[in-house]
């Protein structure tokens, strides 16, 4: 059940069993999970989507300019999708 074979674009019904599963809810909630693109710390707040690289799991922030440079890194799907609550 804890795989993370494939793994896209995760929205909030799903975050926190994803957290769970990848063991990142602790760093999250310890300050220590930067976003993948501008390196900000990462809050339950603002942490808008999880997603493959280089076989481990990075983060991105709410930030525009961040979420335009996944979407223009995965633009098969990342591109859409809701991104504001
Ligand atoms: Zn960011």
């Amino acid at each position: 059940m804890n795989t993370d074979a494939e793994i896209t674009a995760i929205y909030e019904d799903d975050l926190n069993t994803l957290l769970d599963n990848l063991n990142l809810r602790q760093q999250l909630e310890g300050g220590s999970l930067r976003c993948f693109f501008c390196k900000t710390t990462i809050t339950f707040d603002n942490l808008i989507c999880l997603f493959p690289d280089s076989g481990a799991i990075k983060i991105c922030c709410d930030d525009l300019n961040c979420m335009s440079q996944l979407a223009t890194r995965r633009n098969e799907g990342l591109g859409r999708g809701k991104y504001h609550r």
